[in-house]
């Protein structure tokens, strides 16, 4: 089955040469040219990924971001922002509401092909976990993504499913906050971003897991780690 991206862009001409690119890779491929067409298309049709430009006429890249993250049925939708030079601060706030990686433009539409394969490979890796996973109140279940305690659903974004699934796997060894900026986001870029974006997803990890909080050890100036008994 071919996978769908939703393009987000008002400017023609990058949506033509993205079109281009992306068919040749074999994706389908859907545009659309503003904030408000971007959410209906992207709750109607699914996309595997959207490519989401945060200069958009009437809502913003950012509102978009946060209204498909907030939305259950399109909350693991990944999404790769376009910024320009000028929205470095953007950037970071949209990688804080959940948003998987981002482009400045101009960019090479090869690189921004390499990022598309890069997460959807991701996900398939993710897919293959084993099924439902105990510890203590906590079961996580990875076929369904998601997590209960004592029974009750809890609303976790995708960012943050994959934040607690990787520190599980990690059996109790300490992971760094680069590593898990690698293996979750899956890019390099400066410190400062990469410190403040895995430090946020944990703050709000931790407060929706409430007491099973406890198993999210902070190791000072490093990284975390997570700590249970088999
Ligand atoms: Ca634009």
């Amino acid at each position: 089955m071919k996978e769908t991206i939703l393009i987000v862009e008002d400017e023609k001409d990058i949506v033509k040469m993205l079109e281009y690119n992306l068919k040749k890779e074999g994706f389908e491929i859907l545009s659309v040219r503003n904030g408000e067409d971007a959410i209906e298309s992207a709750n109607k049709e699914h996309p595997d990924i959207v490519i989401l430009d945060l200069m958009l006429p009437g809502i913003d890249g950012l509102e978009v971001c946060k209204s498909l993250k907030n939305n259950t049925k399109t909350a693991t939708i990944p999404i790769i922002m376009l910024t320009a030079k000028s929205q470095e601060s953007d950037k970071v706030v949209g990688l804080e509401l959940g948003a998987d990686d981002y482009m400045t433009k101009p960019f090479s539409p090869r690189e921004l092909i390499a990022r598309i394969k890069a997460i959807l490979r991701r996900i398939k890796e993710h897919n293959k976990l084993p099924e439902v996973l105990k510890i203590g109140d906590l079961a996580i279940d990875f076929s369904k993504i998601s997590v209960t305690i004592k029974g009750k659903p809890i609303e976790l974004t995708a960012k943050e499913f994959e934040l607690l699934n990787t520190l599980i796997k990690a059996k109790g060894r300490v992971l760094s906050r680069d590593y898990l900026l690698d293996t979750i986001w899956g890019f390099e870029h400066s410190m400062e971003i990469q410190t403040r974006t895995v430090d946020v997803h944990i703050r709000t990890l931790r407060k929706k897991l409430k007491s099973e909080a406890k198993h999210i050890i902070t190791v000072k100036n490093y990284g975390y780690r997570f700590e249970y008994e088999d």
